[in-house]
């Protein structure tokens, strides 16, 4: 075990997860690689999603950042906050919520809590839908909306959590379904929900299952519910934690896949907005973000060396058409391992949008999930250069790919090629 390892297991809580049998201590970064302790260098096929949107050590992030921290950090409260309303101008004009109001937290978790805040206030309910499998976030209220009970650390909430069917298609009782008799079964199951219950104040989703293992609906289901949601005065919350800026190549947000009756009241973001920075946010409708009878409720959500680093960073993705980038790119990277996929029997699907690109892997002749064989790619490939996710249900049964959206088509082959070792190393032991 390293030096570092035994100290972190001595004094950090056992619950903080680590990757590897021998787990990585990343010291730099540059574009999309990262390098460890040791000085070995690994493509980075994951920390697009865990914080990197658009590439490690961005120069434009990195010299807001200095600048900014140079100057001032204060507080987002009691002062104005110039970067904080430029943002919060640039959020609202990209967002597609008529008259939005934005605010800003440190996390996804922080902004998660938020909406529900907001939705619970304005609705006068505790009552809340969220979808199987889902995931938005650890805390007291977020674990309660958290359908994936792997991640759950206590059974106990503040709210009163109902489940609904849509968000995984890999398996489950309307896995044969084509898209739109998956859709009408989905909303079936939320009209019986809704028939049995107290008016509920939202329904959250993420439109793409991050943690969930990168499984997505078919386009529309979510303009389907939103149908029923409308006429029972339910607000749909958008958790784009994981699918916002670009992520899933075709759309700028996961939930305009589903757009045909309009924006989420309320969308949640975190993560890859500050380029590695602790940024996350809620935007809605001015009358909901209204409703609260609250002085400010973060000190440090918002903070302008935050909202500095995230201005630069949007700022880059979108002059830069990353977006795009992510739809070519992912859209290549998706086609080489479904060729890859084709001649290994473990592979069950490789699934995905844009840089957001998931993998199921099956115990071969059969249809159920294999963690064990999760594991050994996810070491096999670190061995090969290569980091990459996993995720799934209550069984861990894929791997996650989310590099930063900048990735190049070289990069994208070098990948998948350290990956294709991978799955067949594992397929051999097997
Ligand atoms: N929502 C989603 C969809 C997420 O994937 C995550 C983090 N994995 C969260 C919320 C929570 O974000 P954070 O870890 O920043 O609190």
């Amino acid at each position: 075990m390293n030096d570092l390892y035994s100290r972190h297991r001595r004094v950090l809580p056992d619950w903080l997860a680590l990757y590897y049998d021998d787990p990585i201590e990343i010291t730099h970064g540059e574009g999309r690689y990262v390098w460890d302790a040791t000085g070995r260098r690994y493509l980075d096929f994951f920390g697009g999603i865990l914080t990197t949107s658009t590439a490690h050590a961005l120069p434009a992030v990195t010299k807001a950042v200095s600048e900014q921290a140079a100057r001032i950090i204060h507080s987002s409260t009691l002062y104005l906050n110039r970067p904080m309303v430029e943002l919060a101008e640039r959020i609202a004009q990209v967002s597609g919520i008529p008259d939005a109001r934005v605010f800003f937290t440190t996390s996804g978790t922080e902004a998660n809590d938020t909406a529900l805040l907001l939705a619970t206030a304005y609705r006068r309910s505790n009552t809340v839908l969220a979808m199987r499998n889902s995931y938005h976030g650890r805390s007291f209220s977020t674990v309660g909306i958290t359908g994936n009970r792997g991640w759950s650390p206590t059974s106990l909430s503040p709210l009163h959590t109902l489940y609904v069917h849509g968000g995984v298609r890999t398996r489950g009782p309307y896995a044969e379904l084509d898209d739109r008799a998956f859709i009408d079964a989905c909303v079936a199951d939320l009209r019986d929900v809704l028939g049995h219950i107290r008016p509920p104040a939202a329904l959250i989703a993420e439109p793409v299952q991050g943690v969930g293992g990168f499984t997505s609906p078919p386009d529309g289901l979510y303009a389907a519910f939103r149908e029923v949601l409308s006429a029972h005065g339910v607000l749909w919350i958008a958790d784009e934690v994981q699918t916002g800026w670009g992520r899933t190549g075709e759309h700028f947000w996961g939930w305009q896949a589903h757009a045909r009756n309009g924006p989420p009241d309320i969308v949640t973001f975190a993560k890859g907005i500050g380029n590695g920075m602790s940024v996350g946010g809620v935007v809605a409708r001015a009358e909901i973000m209204n409703c609260l009878d609250a002085n400010s409720i973060s000190t440090f959500g918002g903070t302008q060396l935050t909202m500095a680093a995230a201005l630069a960073n949007l700022t880059h993705l979108l002059e830069h058409d990353l977006q795009g980038n992510a739809r070519r790119v992912g859209g290549l990277l998706i086609e080489r391992l479904r060729t890859v996929a084709a001649r290994l029997p473990g592979v069950r699907e490789v699934r995905g949008r844009g840089l957001m690109i998931g993998v199921e892997l099956v115990k071969p002749g059969t249809d159920d999930a294999d963690p064990q064989a999760v594991a050994t790619v996810l070491e096999a490939a670190r061995d090969g250069g290569l980091l990459i996710g996993k995720g799934g249900g209550h069984d861990t049964s894929a791997l996650r790919i989310a590099p930063p959206l900048s990735l190049t088509v070289a990069e994208a082959e070098e990948g998948a090629a350290i990956l294709e070792e991978a799955l067949r190393s594992a397929d051999a032991s097997c």
